[in-house]
């Protein structure tokens, strides 16, 4: 017996021991697979003109023993050989993030999120079968092969016979128990509901024995020597008998083909998470039917939630592509941008060839229409989402909304004008996430700048002085906590248009102009004054800082540290933890609150000459400054006996 893999058997212990509410899927999960094994083989012999196939014979057949509580979806696809059946069934996903996901999940106690994240279909199976079976003969060989288990510790895989290329899985059904029966799995009007609910619009017929009943045909009638019915006799009432026919069960009539009025979202539901995997309901489904030179139909949802490896280089994005119901490819990248790489649907179009190429495909003039169409169309519904909908929009934004502050910074800002007003960001002063038009909206119309602060939490934010200087000036102050946000608008720079532009401005750095001319006189004045002292301080710092100056704004602080130049501190931070940011310092500024007590305690030691304590207190009040700001101190030991000098 081969055992199953660490992570694999980690997941099989979750699906057997969860009492998962939806354990009905695993047919929808099964018929998937097959009709994905379908796909397959009708995708191989589209290119290849040894595969001889008549697209017309292409199926599922799903069927039922009720006596042997057995269930048996059976598809003639391109099959597995051995070694496909144990890399394929005896592992689920390799990478690591399912073993972290799981992990997670145990400690959480989240079974169900696993089953769609991972499209980990197949060992569905397990929620109701206490063993599956599976019997495949790869298309071109043969030899067919069983594979075996019980889903507790491993598999068996031996010869076996089938007919013809394909695979049939058949599952044992589970013993009833006092709280969960599995009968019905095993019925014919149970089977048939699962297929019609889940499963309605797969592209090739899933068939299945149904019973019928016919009128039986009474011999007398047609060879006119009945057991004695004789002239005038009143006629036979009519007999029934009941027979078993093979019929489709499913409409495969394409959902998007159909038009939005005539299809409930449930029905829309149900497609998403069957065709895409998804365990929950899409956020949003929104639908094209174009017609003219150009017709296509496109059905579009944005899921509810990100998959776990959206942000990884694994994600894929695209669109599914049909040519007159007919899949040519399952993630057709050039239909969407990458900011919208979230988005998953179909694409269907009479127009384009059924063996487009990849390399055809870049300068196929009618994709690119369908796309930036597509695009328009997400924009738009996007922004009815923001208007309409503001908390799904938020949790929208949650899953979704760092790819669009990438798109913008990655266009170097070309993109803000199409996606600037899709953005959200938490008001310090509304205590809510708001957009930039809606700040603006609330901002008196002097407000030069827009006002932003990054960092790792909004509550630590807005202790910041740098943030209470701005705020206690009445502007109100985003907080941003995501890393992209500051590289987001340092691409934008500006928001809003012509002379209603305004300047995005970090609270952090040093040149803000928040003060009035008369501010900045006293401000010089006190510079001037003091300039000893801030020598003396400067250098204490020996280099950490550029300059030593007066506060620009009021804190409660007695100091705190800003950045000159275009780097600001928190950008310091994010770059230093990639591979080979590490030299990119920002141009640090010490600025000291002058109507702080403190500062009067070093302008009198400095009077006093007493450059010890003034030296002392300079260390001090940068290191507690950075502190305040999240950022690391360069020597804590320092730091800590500088402070309990003071003390003692
Ligand atoms: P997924 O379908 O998400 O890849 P599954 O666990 O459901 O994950 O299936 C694992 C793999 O096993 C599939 O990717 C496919 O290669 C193979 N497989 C499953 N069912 C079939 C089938 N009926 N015919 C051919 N291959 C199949």
């Amino acid at each position: 017996m081969q055992k199953f893999k660490t992570e694999s058997k980690k997941l099989l212990d979750l699906m057997i021991n969860s009492i998962y509410t939806n354990r009905e899927i695993f047919l929808r999960e099964l018929i998937s697979n097959a009709s994905d094994a379908v796909d397959k083989l009708y995708f191989a012999s589209l290119t290849d003109s040894d595969i001889q196939l008549n697209r017309a014979d292409l199926r599922i057949i799903v069927s039922a023993d009720e006596d042997e509580r057995t269930v048996t979806v059976s598809d003639n696809g391109i099959g597995m050989s051995k070694e496909q059946l144990d890399k394929n069934l005896g592992t689920i996903a390799h990478s690591d993030s399912l073993a972290f996901k799981t992990d997670n999940a145990e400690s959480q106690g989240e079974d169900v999120d696993i089953i769609g994240q991972f499209g980990v279909g197949f060992y569905s199976a397990f929620m109701v079968a206490k063993c599956v079976r599976v019997v495949s003969r790869a298309y071109g060989s043969d030899e067919a092969w069983a594979w075996e288990s019980d889903g507790v510790e491993g598999y068996t895989i031996k010869p076996a016979e089938r007919a013809e290329h394909g695979t049939d899985v058949i599952l044992t059904l589970k013993d009833n128990t006092d709280e969960e029966t599995y009968d019905e799995f095993a019925t014919e009007f149970g089977l048939r509901n699962l297929i019609k609910r889940y499963s309605n619009y797969v592209r090739y017929p899933i068939m299945m024995e149904v019973t019928k009943t016919r009128e039986v045909e009474h011999a007398a009638d047609s060879e006119g020597e009945g057991a004695g019915h004789g002239e005038g006799e009143a006629p036979q009432t009519p007999q029934y008998e009941t027979c078993k026919e093979l019929d489709t069960i499913n409409s495969m009539i394409p959902i998007w083909k159909r038009r939005g009025s005539d299809v409930s979202q449930e029905e829309y539901n149900e497609f998403y998470k069957a065709d895409f995997h998804d365990f929950a309901d899409p956020a949003c489904t929104f639908s094209i039917h174009a017609e003219g030179a150009l017709s296509y139909d496109a059905l579009l949802f944005i899921p509810s939630r990100a998959p776990y490896d959206l942000y990884s280089k694994d994600f894929k994005k695209g669109l599914a592509l049909y040519s007159s119901n007919v899949l040519i490819m399952e993630k057709c990248e050039e239909l969407l941008p990458d900011y919208y790489n979230f988005v998953r649907g179909v694409v269907d179009s009479q127009d384009l060839s059924l063996n487009i190429s990849r390399e055809t495909l870049q300068q196929n003039a009618q994709l690119r229409a369908i796309a930036k169409r597509i695009e328009k169309k997400i924009t738009s519904e996007l922004k009815k989402l923001l208007e309409n909908d503001r908390e799904t929009y938020e949790q929208f934004f949650e899953n979704f909304g760092r790819g669009l502050e990438f798109g913008i910074y990655n266009s170097y800002g070309i993109l803000k004008s199409e996606l600037a007003d899709l953005l959200l960001f938490y008001s310090a002063k509304q205590q809510k996430l708001i957009t930039l038009a809606e700040y603006v909206e609330a901002m008196d119309a002097d407000q030069k700048a827009i006002y932003y602060a990054t960092g790792e939490s909004t509550s630590r934010l807005e202790k910041l002085p740098v943030v209470q200087g701005v705020l206690n000036k009445g502007f109100d102050v985003l907080l941003c906590t995501k890393d992209v946000d500051e590289f987001c608008f340092q691409s934008m720079m500006t928001y809003g248009e012509d002379e209603a532009a305004r300047e995005l401005q970090n609270v952090a750095s040093g040149n803000l102009d928040l003060s009035t001319d008369e501010e900045k006189q006293e401000a010089e004045a006190l510079a001037k004054d003091n300039e000893a002292l801030f020598d003396v301080m400067q250098d204490a710092l020996g280099g950490a800082v550029s300059k030593v100056t007066v506060a620009s704004r009021e804190t409660d602080a007695p100091a705190f540290v800003t950045a000159a130049g275009p780097v600001s501190l928190e950008m310091e931070r994010i770059l230093s933890q990639m591979p080979d940011g590490e030299g990119i310092k920002s141009e640090r500024v010490l600025e000291l609150n002058a109507k702080h007590p403190v500062f009067e305690v070093l302008r009198k030691a400095q009077a006093e000459g007493d450059a010890a304590k003034v030296r002392l207190y300079a260390d001090i009040l940068y290191n507690q400054a950075l502190l305040m700001e999240g950022m690391p101190i360069e020597d804590p030991v320092a730091y800590a006996n500088a402070v309990t000098q003071l003390m003692a």
